[in-house]
Formats: structure tokens, sequence, C-alpha cells
């Protein structure tokens, strides 16, 4: 869930008391607007994480963000004004934050992501979503007032895609030299662009380039942007030639669905060796309890997610197994987040081999994910999200027309 900070007044004119030291200043290099009729989003490139605030003011309606120790960037360009933003402006606070104020023309509501930039540089998303009705430009401003906006309201779903594998793991390889790592890489970005495109929804990645990244990592990318799903996408492998068809899984706690399943999570958490990382940490029997407790209702909305996402793909490319198989894999283990990891196919069918690296067929996988996850969020929005909104006033209509 996308947490939001905003100021009371007071804590306005009292200022932010926490000044960075430094050697952490950050810097702002770019800042790009976008905008598409009800949503506009400020791409911020940044050497790094800061701990960004905001809020809103009216009359006019402003969105206004201090990003805390930064500075701007020799060589930063604001960007005009567009669409209903209409202008944007830059100013450092007494307290070392840089403030970016946007002048809209019409109330909306903002949103925060950071993504992971070049090197050790991130990048932050603010979307701001329009959410009334535009104000004429010239109305005369009444004194500054704050207000607290509404809680979450119609909020994006968030949904992490992870390509497995990369880098210096290229995954299973098949006969032709294919790699799943490219694979796993080509679906997930149609996945994610797929998923951009869905309103009300966005897709952060835990990898967009060829790198490595470790089992953990890729769940902490998860717990970092508040993915309310986080879907593994890999190629599966076996001796047999002759076996094709997706598979979807989902963690378990009590052992492999079957004994394929065993072998299959003890290969795709063998990754993590291949760099010499320890997956070992150490429990206190306590938290283990709690956190199965939480892993257990997490498990529970996976299973159903997960058997969306597996009748999704049946309709359209072969299916392995009709049920959601159930294994230890370690990139499933967030406890609040739910998780599921696809096997889209198998590399050690050749036939399949060269279908996995043809375009057409990556998006065809992508688009049955997508319909899965789409259908589950549907059924089961987030509290909170515009999907929750839409159901809630899909529900009303229905009881009406009962009624009547
Ligand atoms: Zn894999």
């Amino acid at each position: 869930m996308i947490r939001k900070v905003f100021y009371t007044f007071l804590a306005l004119l009292g200022g932010l008391t926490a000044v960075p030291a430094l050697a952490n200043i950050v810097h702002l290099n770019q800042l790009s607007l976008a905008d598409s009729g009800q949503r506009a989003t400020a791409r911020l490139a940044l050497t790094g994480f800061t701990r960004a605030r905001y809020f809103h003011l009216s009359h006019p309606d402003r969105e206004v963000v201090d990003l805390l120790g930064t500075r701007a960037g020799a060589g930063l360009r604001l960007p005009h004004g567009r669409g209903w933003v209409r202008a944007v402006r830059m100013g450092l606070q007494p307290n070392g934050a840089l403030r970016l104020v946007f002048t809209t023309s019409a109330a909306s509501h903002l949103q925060l992501v950071w993504l992971r930039g070049r090197g050790t540089g991130r990048e932050l998303l603010l979307e701001m979503r329009r959410t009334g009705a535009s104000v004429a430009a010239n109305a005369r401003p009444l004194p500054v007032a704050t207000r607290l906006a509404p809680a979450d309201d119609g909020r994006d779903i968030i949904i992490t895609v992870d390509p497995g594998h990369g880098g210096i793991d290229p995954g299973t390889i098949g006969r032709y030299g294919t790699e799943e790592k490219n694979v796993t890489l080509a679906i997930g970005r149609l996945l994610a662009r797929r998923i951009d495109r869905q309103r009300g929804m966005r897709a952060t990645m835990t990898r967009d380039s060829d790198v490595y990244l470790t089992l953990r990592e890729r769940m902490r990318v998860a717990r970092r942007d508040h993915a309310d799903l986080f879907v593994s996408i890999h190629v599966n492998d076996v001796g047999d030639p002759y076996i094709k068809g997706a598979q979807v899984y989902i963690l378990s706690l009590h052992g492999a669905s079957n004994e394929a399943a065993r072998i299959l999570a003890d290969r795709e958490n063998a990754v993590d060796q291949l760099a010499g990382v320890k997956l070992r940490g150490k429990s206190h029997t306590l938290a283990t309890v709690l956190l199965n407790l939480s892993q257990t209702t997490t498990i529970a909305h996976s299973m159903v997610a997960a058997r969306d996402v597996l009748h999704a793909l049946d309709g359209s490319v072969p299916v392995n197994r009709q049920n959601v198989q159930q294994a230890a894999f370690v990139v499933l283990k967030s406890p609040t987040i739910p998780s599921m990891l696809v096997e889209t196919d198998y590399m050690s069918d050749p036939t399949e081999e060269l279908k996995l690296r043809q375009p057409w067929y990556q998006k065809r996988i992508a688009d049955a994910i997508f319909q899965g996850v789409l259908g589950y969020f549907r059924q089961h929005p987030p509290a909170g999200t515009l999907f929750a909104e839409q159901r809630a006033a899909r529900l009303r209509t229905l009881v009406a027309r009962t009624v009547h």
C-alpha cells in the first residue's frame, strides 16, 4: 500500500526539523512531465534515495513535494506545465529540502513511487490523478489553506513483476541456446506494459535489464514498492522433451505438493548459491509463529490469484497441470504480499523453446497472465483502490436493479 505523509498546516509552518548531513546530499538531475488527460506523471531522476514529504494546497490547487537533503543538479531544467498541470516550480527550503510545486487547474490526488534508477540512482514517480473539475485559470485565489487529502482513495493497485534470473545466472538454457533470463525479461516487460495500460493498476519491475538480483532482493523490491501482488516469471526444464505447458506455483509452508514441485523449487532456489549468498537467517521461534500466521492469510490470497492466472493461461497457452502447485520457493516468501511464480512453459521441448523466443508468443503469455491478474483484482480489490471503488459501484447498481 502506498503510504502517505501529510503535513498539517502547523507542521508546515514549523518546517522540517531533520537536516541531513551534507555528505548525504542527493541531486535531482532530471524532471520530466507527461500527462494523459486524467493523469499526469512527473518522473524525477535522483542520485539516490531520500525522504519525500508531500501535501496538497488549494486555491489554487497545488501539489507540493519536499525532497529532504536534495539539491538541483547542474543542468536541471524544469519542464513547462502541460495539460491540467499548469506550472512546475522549484525552490530550496530553509531546512535543506528541495521543494517542488505543481500548480494544477483541478483538485488532484498524488502518489509517490520509488523505482530503481541507473546505477545507485533512484527514480521517483509523482503520479497526479485529477479528482475535481477544472477551475478557471483566473479564479480569485482565496487565503492559502491546507486540507488533509482523503486517505488512499482510489489509489492504483501495484503489481511487482519479477523476471526470473538475470546477469550471471542465465536460468535454464534450451537446446538452441535460448536463455531463460532473456525470455523472462521479455515476457516481464510485456506484462508490466500491459498492466500500466490498465487504469487503476501500475507495475513495478524487480529488474528491467540483464542484471543479477538475489531472491531476497526481488522480494525487497515488492516490499519497497508496497506491491499488492508479486508475480515471478520463469521457464521450466525437465529431462523429457515432450512435456510442455504452463504451471502456476504459490508458496507452501508444509512441503511441496509433489516431488517434481520440490525438485523445481530446489533448482529455482539454488540460484542464490551461484553468487555465494547465504540464505540462512536465524529466526526466533515466536517471530516464526507470528510470521506463519500472516503468511497463511497471504497464501490464501495467493491461491485465489494464482487460480485466476492459471485459468486465464489455460485459455491461450498449453497448461501442464490443472491445479495450482505449491512448493517452498524462497522468492514467494513475503509474509504480507500475495505472490505467485509462473512457469510459462518448458525450455526442454525444442518446439516450445523456439516459440518462447517469438514476441507473439511472449505477448500471448503476458496477456494471459494479465487477464488472470485483472480478474482477480476485479473480484478482490484491496481497500482504498480505484478497483475497490468500481466494485462497490457495480454492487450498488446490482442492488438497485434487484430492488426495483
Ligand atoms: Zn527459473
